[in-house]
């Protein structure tokens, strides 16, 4: 089964694509997590990602294609694949299809108002170790500002500043939102209500997607 994520940032795409990942043992592809790794870890492209990254803009397509295509060669010892954060405006969509990079069953559209997007984004903490998200409203740490899962300091992402976020929705709305109809004409689309819990929104997905299958 090979799914795309699909929505602006905040919705829970990374959220959920953890949780099922883990659970359904899915191969969890997330573009903008590969990059931030690339920025910590000062590779050469790390270094030309991230400008773009801190600012809240796109990477250039052929380096994100690159690094999405090393991902994948792992894939084969899972279930499944998601890919979370990828595509992010046509051309890479068309990449997918037209190198044969992979083949998508689903692509699910997490829905969710602009007001809300930047009330989750402005309360989001992140763990730099294992990853996880949290939010200081809707899913807070069990202790203040610390990973319920390692135990590590949490920090805010460096492009979850007002700014950045702006700039990422206006991004979003302009680059990834045609997407919606190119994969609706395609058949593709499923529009989950990314306005609920943590786990109504998993609830809403397996409802949707029988994720047990192959
Ligand atoms: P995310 O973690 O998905 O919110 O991505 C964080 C940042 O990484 C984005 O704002 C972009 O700068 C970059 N990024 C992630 N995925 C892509 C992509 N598919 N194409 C271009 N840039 C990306």
């Amino acid at each position: 089964m090979r799914l795309i994520f699909l929505g602006p940032p905040g919705a829970g795409k990374g959220t959920q694509a953890e949780i099922i990942s883990e659970e359904y043992d899915f191969l969890h592809v997330s573009t903008g997590e590969m990059l931030r790794n690339e920025i910590k870890n000062g590779t050469e492209l790390g270094k030309k990602a991230k400008k773009y990254v801190n600012n809240g803009e796109l990477v250039p397509d052929n380096l994100v294609i690159e690094i999405l295509q090393l991902r994948l060669k792992e894939s084969e010892k899972h279930h499944g694949i998601i890919l979370d954060g990828f595509p992010r405006n046509l051309k890479q969509a068309e990449s997918l299809e037209k190198k044969d990079i992979l083949d998508v069953d689903h692509v699910l559209y997490f829905k969710l108002d602009k007001e809300i997007i930047i009330e989750r984004l402005s309360h989001r903490l992140y763990c730099p170790d294992c990853k996880k998200f949290y939010n200081l409203k809707f899913n807070p740490p069990k202790k203040d500002n610390i990973c319920d899962k390692c135990g590590r300091k949490l920090v805010r992402r460096e492009d979850d500043k007002l700014e950045s976020i702006k700039k990422r929705l206006e991004i979003y709305n302009e680059k990834t939102y045609p997407l919606i109809d190119h994969y609706k004409k395609l058949n593709k689309l499923i529009e989950i209500d990314a306005s609920q819990t943590i786990e109504e929104i998993k609830g809403l997905i397996e409802g949707r997607i029988n994720l047990e299958k192959a």
